[in-house]
């Protein structure tokens, strides 16, 4: 049955852009309907983040056991090395997914946010159509928030299907493979290459630039280079993917040797694009730049009422990213004023180590910086992390001592990106971290060391 709706807002994309984007205008008692072609959560939810990160989180705690299994080590040792039951593992990441897109739907009914589930496509900018199982609904809202998300790109010459997956087929895979080429060396490849080489497939990382993390500067990632490689992790830098043939993926390597690798399945990850396509855009007059929505600092596109947020309207596409931005889109909406200046976004790496930046990094003009190493912190060492080769690092203004990047790599490091970016966004100069007591033993005390060594008087080195 035909049905005509005339919201406020219509949020489309239930993903952490769009969701948060909802539940905030729902909050401020605008009468919101969000449309979702999938489940609700998104890339991040249902295909990023949360299944990568419970994966990961198994892997780990599988490759601990095989380990003691090996070597006992801090007296630990198991008799025999550990089973790994992989479609259970997958299940229960599953079950994590459910539970927080449950979540989702609950917070969405909670907001009063009405749920139309469907593919909406504009007609033009403030009316869309959305197929769903029990009819066509026509939206036409005064607002319309688009956050559509990114989509995996592919690479020519090596389409999908068979044995070449994105990263959405390599969290879903109902066995582990026992061969696997991951193409590319950016953060998606290289967590889920760790998840696959700690649950014990033999991985292949095949890279076109010269190092790993080529966003990253190369201290930063040599810890998770010589992991990857003190765990018979195979890293072909600056190589070229042919396409697919016989058992697996031909390349020219580096040196312009041509290989075929062997792979039960070639995951790959060459990076993601925003899904500006399919939906009407042309109908609704939005520019783009670059690929991705042109939004000025409101996030309001080029159509007056029709706004953009998260992986469609540019880098860094992440979801702490999105979610901020629909929050504050909601605002403006409600009439509030806002605009999205951070100082700092804060992004992870999920490797082993972890890397997390924030901020400007060492080379920035006009800055100093100050580095305190794990080996020398006590919680680390007692984590049994303190060999990794991890630091922190803390740039700060030459002048004043202005707190204006952080970067740091170890076992943990993650937990510590919250820190990192209060420091920045509330203004701290390395004095004031310097000045707080940090509790012992915490991996913490490194950022304080780290910003000690900024003013030259770092106690433990
Ligand atoms: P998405 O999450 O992509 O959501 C867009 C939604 O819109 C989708 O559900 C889609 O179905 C829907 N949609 C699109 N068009 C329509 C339409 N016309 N009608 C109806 N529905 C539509 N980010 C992090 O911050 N931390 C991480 O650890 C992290 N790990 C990741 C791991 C992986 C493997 C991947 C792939 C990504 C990861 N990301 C991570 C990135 C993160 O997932 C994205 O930045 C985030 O999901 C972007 O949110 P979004 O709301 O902009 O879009």
């Amino acid at each position: 049955m035909a049905e005509i709706l005339a919201p406020k807002v219509v949020v489309i994309g239930g993903g952490p852009g769009g969701y948060v984007a909802a539940i905030r205008c729902g909050q401020l008692g605008l009468d919101t309907v969000l449309v979702e072609a999938d489940r609700l959560g998104g890339t991040c939810l249902i295909r990023g983040c949360i299944p990568s990160k419970a994966l990961i989180h198994a892997a780990s705690a599988f490759a601990a056991m095989a380990d003691a299994a090996r070597v006992p080590h801090f007296g630990v040792s198991l008799p025999a090395p550990p089973k790994l039951d992989f479609a259970a593992t997958v299940a229960w990441k599953d079950s994590i997914v459910d539970r927080l897109n449950g979540g989702v739907a609950g917070l969405m009914k909670r907001a009063k946010v009405k749920v139309v589930q469907g593919w909406a496509r504009f007609s033009d900018a403030k009316t869309c159509e959305v197929v769903t199982v029990s009819g066509i609904v026509t939206i036409r809202a005064e607002h319309v928030i688009l956050a559509t998300g990114s989509i995996p790109a592919q690479l020519p010459g090596l389409p999908m299907g068979g044995k070449v997956i994105d990263s959405a087929g390599a969290l879903s895979l109902d066995r582990l493979p026992e061969r696997l080429v991951v193409v590319g060396a950016g953060y998606i490849g290289l967590e889920l290459g760790t998840v696959f080489a700690k649950l014990g497939s033999q991985v292949t990382i095949v890279e076109a630039g010269d190092r790993i993390l080529p966003h990253h500067d190369a201290r930063l990632t040599e810890p998770v280079r010589l992991w990857l490689e003190g765990h018979g992790v195979r890293l072909l830098l600056g190589a070229k993917v042919a396409g697919e043939k016989g058992e697996g993926l031909e390349i020219a390597t580096a040196d312009g040797e041509i290989l075929v690798l062997p792979a039960d399945a070639i995951l790959v990850t060459a990076g993601r694009k925003p899904l500006t396509e399919g939906w009407g855009r042309e109908a609704m007059a939005l520019e783009l730049a670059e690929g991705f929505a042109k939004i000025d600092d409101c996030c309001a596109t080029s159509t007056a009422g029709v706004w953009a947020i998260g992986d469609l309207v540019g880098e860094p596409m992440l979801a702490h990213k999105a979610s901020a931005q629909g929050e504050m889109v909601a605002e403006i909406i409600a009439g509030k004023r806002r605009r999205f200046d951070p100082a700092a976004i804060p992004a992870i790496c999920f490797t082993e180590p972890e890397i997390v930046t924030v901020g400007l990094g060492p080379d920035a003009p006009g800055t100093v910086t100050g580095q305190f190493p794990f080996a020398a912190n006590g919680r680390a060492l007692s984590m049994d992390a303190g060999d990794l080769g991890g630091f922190v690092r803390v740039v700060a203004r030459a002048d004043r001592g202005r707190i204006v990047g952080v970067q740091a790599v170890g076992a943990h490091v993650s937990e510590l990106a919250a820190a990192f970016t209060t420091a920045i966004e509330m203004g701290a100069v390395a004095g004031d971290i310097a000045s707080i007591i940090h509790a012992h033993p915490t991996l913490g005390e490194a950022f304080r060391e780290a910003t000690l060594n900024v003013l030259g008087h770092a106690i433990h080195t």
